[in-house]
């Protein structure tokens, strides 16, 4: 299945024409909130010594989901939630330099890299930019079986120190919980 074939929802729907960006909006939201700021002495370091490791995903508000409260914890998202090297370079400068010690991975049910396959969205791209990209998109069928993937690559990094408590779950969009992973 192409990229365009899975992805024929709503996105794909919005043409230049008819799209109105909303930075300005969201801008003068900005200035609200810097009126009532009252949070200017947090520390760098999170208080909860945790860093959350999630999908992208508009429908995961991490904060609300953990009961997180702002100074807790780092939050590193990029799509699907996916240990990347680029996730294992915040996770190292969150634990050595930023005092966390421990690590949650959330993935999700109904995730965008499901829509997908990897070839076919290599092939789309090979045929319309003429290469193929230098990175893997990672897309998946399992969350459950990514979520193990991603542990998996924490326990191998020689750059995190401490793999103590790493934790994997898969958040369901519908209900609003998280299903621990466990490995198999
Ligand atoms: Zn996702």
């Amino acid at each position: 299945m192409s990229y365009h074939a899975a992805c024929s929802g709503k996105a794909d729907d919005m043409t230049d024409d008819v799209f109105t960006p909303s930075t300005d909006d969201f801008l003068a939201r900005n200035q609200e909130w810097a009126d009532a700021f009252e949070h200017r002495d947090l520390p760098v370091s999170p208080r909860r010594h945790v860093a959350v490791v999630a999908c992208m995903d508009s429908r995961m508000p991490i904060f609300g989901i953990l009961g997180l409260d702002r100074g807790d914890a780092h939050i590193i998202r990029n799509a699907g939630g996916v240990v990347t090297d680029d996730v294992i370079r915040s996770l190292t400068l969150s634990q050595r330099a930023l005092g966390t010690r421990e690590i949650i991975l959330m993935h999700h049910t109904d995730c965008g890299l499901q829509k997908v396959t990897e070839a076919g969205f290599n092939d789309d791209l090979q045929a319309e930019l003429g290469v193929r990209p230098p990175w893997a998109l990672e897309s998946f069928v399992d969350p459950y079986a990514d979520t193990r993937q991603s542990i998996r690559r924490l326990e191998l990094s020689p750059f995190i120190p401490h793999k103590d408590h790493i934790r994997g779950f898969v958040y369901n969009v519908e209900t609003g919980r998280l299903d621990e992973v466990f490995a198999e």
